[in-house]
């Protein structure tokens, strides 16, 4: 097993880790942390043929299955880091002068951050099959930017087509194995997982990190999410795998202790609903920050009011009571404080 650890995701490991470390950690320690992640990940046993490019949060992470023959990518990353996705790839399927094409994707779930190289992979790779979960499928046949949400996100998004779908309860053989293809809604509603039996090996998507898992979307939008997330959380126990790939952060192994955290903060966001909808406004800005890198405070007022997901969070978490902006500036002041990012002279800086 090989993990390849690619860009930066130290600052957000901070972030994230918000609700459980009530000091944001300092850059030397994350530094620290990271260098143990990859360290960790390359003594974690994954079947043969698997390579973990860990990458960072922007893009989530990319799993590549190969047989020797076949070669299927789980998750793309998002499109404007195609360019490092098609490298990782090309790198990884070098044979001296040859080169093997990418066989397959496979997408966990459409979001942005996972199914965003689809289409650089799809042109590079002409002849390879792309398979994607079957609840987001006719809104990418027919590209319907609404069902999809990533505008309203305030996200970007390559159009990429599909050939089949990823069905829930079907074997796929994958690097001369198979793997158990599970619904995993909660984070998004028609999310699948893929767990290997033999090796108890699980690619989780967002369902689970090795510290709680991805804002719960149907929320949001007032339709039922956590007691989906809960539910998914209960069958990767039941699954009992000995190792996790998460689709941001490292590969870990103490599963139980990550599914008592994720059910801790679970129960922290039921409690107290507001809370998850001010995180989710604030991962939603914090996203857009990696992406921007740097920016004006008149620029990221001007992105967050084009964005739709925020104004509905700002209307439900206010009743539409505090000035728009100084929602956002105030959603940042908590970024600043957890080490997320920098505001000085009106300049917004991811970190
Ligand atoms: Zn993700």
């Amino acid at each position: 097993m090989v993990c390849i650890k690619s860009e930066t995701a130290v600052a957000f490991v901070a972030f994230m880790g918000e609700l459980s470390h009530p000091q944001p950690l300092q850059p030397a320690v994350c530094e620290t942390l990271a260098a143990m992640a990859t360290e960790a990940s390359l003594r974690l046993p994954l079947p043969a043929g698997v390579t973990v490019f860990e990458r960072g949060w922007l893009s989530s992470n990319n799993v590549l299955l190969d047989d020797g023959v076949n070669a299927v990518l789980v998750d793309t990353g998002y499109c404007t880091h195609a360019e490092q996705t098609l490298a990782l790839v090309a790198h990884a399927l070098a044979e001296g002068d040859r080169q093997r094409p990418l066989t397959q994707v496979l997408n966990t779930h459409l979001h942005s951050d996972h199914c965003g190289g689809n289409a650089a992979l799809q042109a590079r790779y002409p002849l390879l099959t792309t398979a994607i979960p079957p609840g987001g499928s006719q809104a990418v046949a027919d590209w319907d930017e609404d069902a999809l949400g990533h505008d309203r996100f305030g996200q970007s998004i390559v159009r990429f087509g599909f050939d089949r779908l990823l069905q829930p309860g079907r074997t796929e053989m994958l690097a001369g194995r198979p793997w158990q293809v599970h619904a995993a809604p909660g984070h998004d509603p028609h999310a699948v997982l893929l767990f290997q039996p033999d090796t108890r090996t699980l690619i989780s998507g967002d369902a689970l990190w090795e510290n709680g898992f991805g804002v719960v979307f149907p929320e949001l939008d007032g339709h039922s999410g956590f007691g989906e997330v809960g539910a998914t959380l209960d069958l990767i126990e039941s699954l009992a795998p000995a190792v996790v790939i998460p689709g941001h952060g490292r590969a870990f192994g103490d599963v139980s202790a990550a599914l008592d955290r994720a059910r801790t903060r679970l129960s922290s966001f039921e409690q107290a609903p507001q809370r998850h909808l001010r995180h989710a406004a604030k991962v939603l800005v914090k996203y857009k920050l990696l992406e921007m890198v740097t920016t004006t405070l008149p620029n990221l007022h001007a992105w967050a009011r084009a964005t739709p997901a925020l104004g509905d969070l700002h209307r439900i978490s206010t009743g539409a009571q505090a000035d728009f902006d100084a929602w956002v500036d105030d959603l940042l002041a908590d970024l600043v404080r957890a080490g997320a990012a920098t505001l000085s002279d009106g300049l917004v800086t991811n970190h």
